[in-house]
């Protein structure tokens, strides 16, 4: 379904569920109200994933860290959950080996890790395979060489996962619309009407400027770090309400931060920070909080950035970086449930559903790990609101788009299969492989997006980024801007702003043909995502 359509089914049809929001949240209970057979709307302010949910650590945690905090059903759940998203979207969920480096002057920490990452193991189930490993500071040397040496005990070593979370979105809300779901960006909530048994949602077109109503039983509100904005619109803003807390991280070349494994650093005040490789990159992240400014672009400030280079240089020997190495960043706000007198790091992760008397249901906290448990726990509400029996959720058994691999149950197996060589042929390996890692089964479109195998080269010097996947972007993906593409459909821009910067022009020129606009129009989208990259790394300048 076009953009268009969705706009003209908003304004023509009344839905059993509206959902407002398009990160993961709104993706996840879109997706899993489409797949119970539910006339579903979802509407998006900006671009789906355009909030927090494109600017995480990509981490889908196996619940290691709440065991520290003693949340024993979270590390149950995100273990779970972890091992879900591999079966329906083995194409997003990457392996990422941890290693958890322990100094001191005696082993008293390595035997503290020992203890609970073997209390991990059990609790979370485990399987044998993919159990921690100890090892010795020579072990971890050889794992690690660039580890400070000083007072190294040794290490853990255990496999986490990795996805990356705006395809993680993509990839649910182009699932949910395949389940009948209406699903358009760039359409905002500006006010709610009465509510039962039908409410008006007033909303506008933020492209056109217009404005429409559309109709719903019930209003789920799924807008992240907005949604207390929301609950004032309801009129239902008393009771709990949300502490956004920021967290940022830093991209690096990976010749300039060599490290071969997620490395968990020690930041000054002992908070666990993470060096992630990541394709050709490393990021680094992230910080932890309070933060009461401006929601929509919080910034990077040259104090986050140090407080993050100072743990680089505290965990490797002989690294010299600085912010001059920093080639891309990102910043993001999470939407955490306030606890009184509770520290940002300490605040719990767990997701709150609360319900306000206009019968609209609110979900704040939470993690991109565990939004398929987080939208069927919203659809129960939903369930006794709408006051019928729903079928179970069928989320967790069938694949994410892009997930359907022909029966092949991994990537490899799947590149070999007849229909893929087929539709890739003369393509170079690496470039199907990358394809495949990116899009899963959905790559077979992207290479049919551009008509030919020359549509499949990278764009320019420092990204690998394709006219045929801008073209599918905008055809498959409902990207409207240029920075839509450079930074969610594809991560250029956040991982390599300096590349992004270089291909935009030719970038917004394919824009230009697949959404007709004029010169001026292109020239303008042009300017607003400059605009976005200088801002990007602007905290460089005032940094030093
Ligand atoms: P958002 O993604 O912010 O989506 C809300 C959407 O609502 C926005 O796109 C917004 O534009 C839209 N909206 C707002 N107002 C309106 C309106 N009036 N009309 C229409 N739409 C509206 N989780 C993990 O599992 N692993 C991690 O490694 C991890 N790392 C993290 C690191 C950081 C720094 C942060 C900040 C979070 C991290 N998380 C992680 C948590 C996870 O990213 C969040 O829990 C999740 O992305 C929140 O998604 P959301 O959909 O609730 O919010």
């Amino acid at each position: 379904m076009s953009r268009a359509q969705a706009l003209d089914r908003l304004a023509g049809e009344q839905f059993d569920v509206l959902i407002v929001g398009g990160g993961i949240t709104g993706a996840g209970v879109a997706r899993d109200a489409a797949l119970r057979g539910l006339s579903v709307a979802l509407v998006e302010a900006r671009d789906f994933a355009s909030g927090t949910s494109s600017r995480s650590s990509k981490l889908i945690h196996g619940g290691l860290r709440y065991l520290e905090q003693g949340e024993i059903a979270l590390v149950r759940e995100a273990a779970r959950e972890r091992a879900v998203l591999r079966r329906m979207a083995p194409h997003l969920a990457m392996v990422a080996p941890m290693l958890v480096p322990v100094f001191g002057r005696t082993k008293a920490g390595i035997y503290k890790l020992k203890a609970g990452l073997a209390l991990f193991d059990r609790l979370a189930g485990v399987p044998r395979s993919e159990r921690h490993r100890i090892l010795t500071s020579d072990e971890a040397l050889v794992e690690e060489p660039r580890l400070a040496r000083e007072r190294l005990q040794g290490a853990a070593l255990y496999p986490e996962y990795l996805a990356d979370d705006a395809r993680l979105v993509l990839d649910t809300i182009k699932s949910a619309g395949d389940a009948g779901a209406t699903v358009a960006n760039y359409v905002r909530v500006l006010a709610f009407g009465q509510a039962a048994p039908l409410r008006a949602v007033h909303l506008e077109d933020v492209e056109a400027g217009a404005s429409l109503t559309t109709r719903a039983r019930v209003v789920v509100n799924a807008a992240g770090p907005w949604v207390d904005e929301l609950r004032t619109l309801d009129g239902s803003a008393a009771g709990s309400r949300l502490h956004l807390t920021k967290g940022i991280h830093l991209v690096f070349r990976a010749e300039d931060l060599p490290v071969r494994h997620c490395v968990v650093m020690r930041a000054s005040d002992r908070r666990p920070v993470f060096a992630v490789p990541y394709e050709r990159y490393v990021y680094v992240g992230t910080t932890d909080t309070s933060y009461e400014g401006p929601l929509d672009e919080p910034p990077v400030t040259p104090e986050d950035a140090e407080y993050l280079l100072d743990a680089v240089r505290r965990s490797f020997d002989g690294l010299t970086i600085g912010t001059a190495d920093v080639i891309g960043a990102w910043a993001g706000l999470r939407p955490l449930v306030h606890e009184e007198g509770k520290r940002p790091s300490e605040i719990s992760r767990k997701d709150e559903i609360i319900v306000s008397p206009s019968g609209m249901v609110t979900i704040a906290g939470g993690k991109l790990t565990t939004y398929r448990r987080m939208a069927e726990r919203v659809m129960e509400k939903t369930e006794a609101l709408l006051g019928r029996t729903l079928p179970p959720s069928k989320s967790a058994t069938l694949p994410l788009a892009g997930g359907d691999l022909d029966g092949a149950t991994n990537l490899v197996d799947y590149a070999r299969s007849t229909t893929v060589r087929r539709r890739f042929d003369g393509v170079p390996d690496d470039t199907t492989t990358r394809l495949l890692g990116r899009y899963g089964s959905d790559a077979l479109a992207v290479a049919t997006a551009g008509g030919g195998v020359e549509s499949l080269r990278p764009l320019g010097a420092g990204t690998l980024l394709s006219e045929a996947e801008v073209r599918y972007a905008v055809r498959g993906e409902m990207a409207r801007t240029v920075t839509d593409v450079l930074e969610r459909r594809s991560r250029v821009a956040l991982f390599a702003t300096g590349s992004a910067r270089a291909v935009a022009p030719r970038v917004a020129s394919i824009l230009a043909e697949e959404l007709g606009w004029s010169e001026a129009r292109r020239a303008q989208e042009l300017a607003a995502f400059e605009r976005a990259a200088t801002a990007r790394l602007a905290w460089r300048a005032s940094g030093g």
